[in-house]
């Protein structure tokens, strides 16, 4: 069976300068106990930055699965389908 990782590697990227997932409120990044962002998100996008006490967002490595519309507890992450023509496509299959 492939590996995470290796299943990444058949997806191409035409990432969009502007992101498409949205953090609606960092206050409620920084009350949120569990942060299981950090946990659902199979590409690791978001990542919880002590130092600046905000969650960080690495759009350009969302494999558009969807689930973080689902998954955060708070349902604070905003997501919109990349503009046409960016996002992305996959190699195989
Ligand atoms: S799970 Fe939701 S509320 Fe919690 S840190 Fe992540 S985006 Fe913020
Ligand atoms: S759509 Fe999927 S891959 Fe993209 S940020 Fe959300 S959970 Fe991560």
């Amino acid at each position: 069976m492939s590996s995470v990782a290796e299943k990444l590697y058949t997806i191409r990227y035409k990432v969009d300068e502007q992101s498409h997932l949205i953090i609606k409120d960092q206050e409620t990044c920084l009350k949120c106990q569990t942060k299981e962002c950090q946990d659902f998100c199979p590409a690791e996008v978001y990542h919880w930055v002590e130092k600046e006490k905000m969650t960080s967002v690495a759009f350009e490595n969302c494999i558009e699965c969807g689930t973080c519309r689902i998954g955060c507890p708070a349902y604070n992450i905003e997501w919109v389908y990349p503009k046409g023509g960016h996002g992305i496509t996959y190699k195989f299959g």
